[in-house]
């Protein structure tokens, strides 16, 4: 696994040490260790099927873990009771009465949750339903439905909220409301953990990371550094085009292995090796013409570190919105 150092400095809202989940012989969650700091968005990526939704189950204290330990807000995730009242949680799509107004299913949620009857104006304003909150719930689209979900999911005034797929089935504008949603609430110091299986979406919204696979962590830290860890490549041109060769191999022989291409030797290596290959190449005798490093792109990271699967994760959203 990669990983790379979160520029993050308030705290860690969820850690977990080798989290498991086995369903039979087979870990769907294995060995997880997460971090996720306080007040920012984290997105929690992977394929269908990758163990997001059971991760998240652990750390809600929904599912029970084979192995392992985790702490949500300071507490061990074997008393949820203890962290519960501070987390919202949009797991599946909430069970809303279909034929009242989303304003009192969210005054039935209140009532239900004991949370503070007072809030539900407030929360339908800030999710976007100032005006919509009096008509019925089957009116609404499916993005306002979900924004409805979200608005349940802030109820207890939670510091953290966690969204499963917050996104699934919207259209583009739709996801731009949700994205701008988490961005404000985010910016008001909650901490935000939600799952995505299209790598698009949770690019623009989050801060921080996480990748899965088949149940294992791939990746955790800042996005900019999973570029830079899977992805970066010095790329060196030869003066002489008869020299490729040798200086492909003598990046191979320097442990990156190097290989040509349009005139030039790629070789995969963290930009500060640049300089090494230069004092390399001369020792040899090879005047290098142009040397640089190429980041490449997060869709090239998740190729280098998901299987075959992981395309999924390149997915778009689908065009038209829904309405269910
Ligand atoms: P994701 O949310 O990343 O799509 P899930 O956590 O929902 O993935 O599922 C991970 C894997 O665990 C899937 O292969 C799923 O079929 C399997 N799984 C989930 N819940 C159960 C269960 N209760 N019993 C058996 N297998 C399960």
């Amino acid at each position: 696994m990669s990983t790379a150092a979160a520029p993050f400095s308030g705290g860690l809202a969820v850690t977990t040490t080798g989290l498991t989940k086995r369903y039979g012989a087979r870990a769907v969650v294995d060995a997880i260790d997460l971090e996720l700091p306080r007040g920012v968005i984290s997105g929690f990526v992977g394929p269908n099927g990758a163990g997001k939704t059971t991760t998240l189950r652990m750390l809600l204290g929904l599912i029970r873990p084979s192995a392992g330990t985790g702490e949500v807000l300071g507490h061990s995730i074997t008393d949820p009771a203890s962290y519960l009242a501070r987390v919202g949680a949009l797991i599946e799509s909430p069970a809303f009465y279909p034929t009242i107004s989303g304003r009192r299913n969210l005054e039935i949620l209140a009532a239900l949750g004991r949370h503070d009857r007072r809030r539900v104006t407030t929360l339908l304003a800030q999710v976007g339903l100032g005006d919509r909150g009096g008509d019925v719930f089957k009116s609404y689209s499916l993005g306002m439905k979900q924004r409805l979900g979200i608005a349940a999911a802030l109820l207890p005034d939670p510091e953290l909220l966690v969204l499963d797929e917050p996104t699934n089935g919207l259209d583009p504008a739709g996801i731009r409301e949700v994205r701008a949603l988490l961005r404000e609430l985010a910016d008001d110091g909650l901490t935000v953990l939600v799952s995505s299986h299209l790598l698009g979406e949770i690019q623009t919204i989050c801060d921080h990371l996480v990748v899965i696979d088949a149940g294992q962590l791939r990746y955790q830290g800042a996005i900019d550094g999973l570029i830079s860890a899977q992805t970066a490549e010095v790329v060196a041109i030869p003066e002489h085009a008869t020299d490729l060769a040798r200086l492909a191999a003598i990046c191979t022989g320097a442990g990156h292995p190097g290989r040509i291409e349009d005139g030039a030797v790629h070789a995969p290596a963290p930009p500060e090796w640049a300089p090494e290959l230069n004092r390399l190449a001369m020792r040899q005798e090879i005047t290098l013409a142009a040397l640089s490093v190429s980041r490449g792109t997060l869709e090239d990271a998740f190729f280098a570190i998901t299987d075959t699967e992981g395309h999924q994760i390149l997915a778009h959203a689908p065009e038209t919105e829904v309405t269910a």
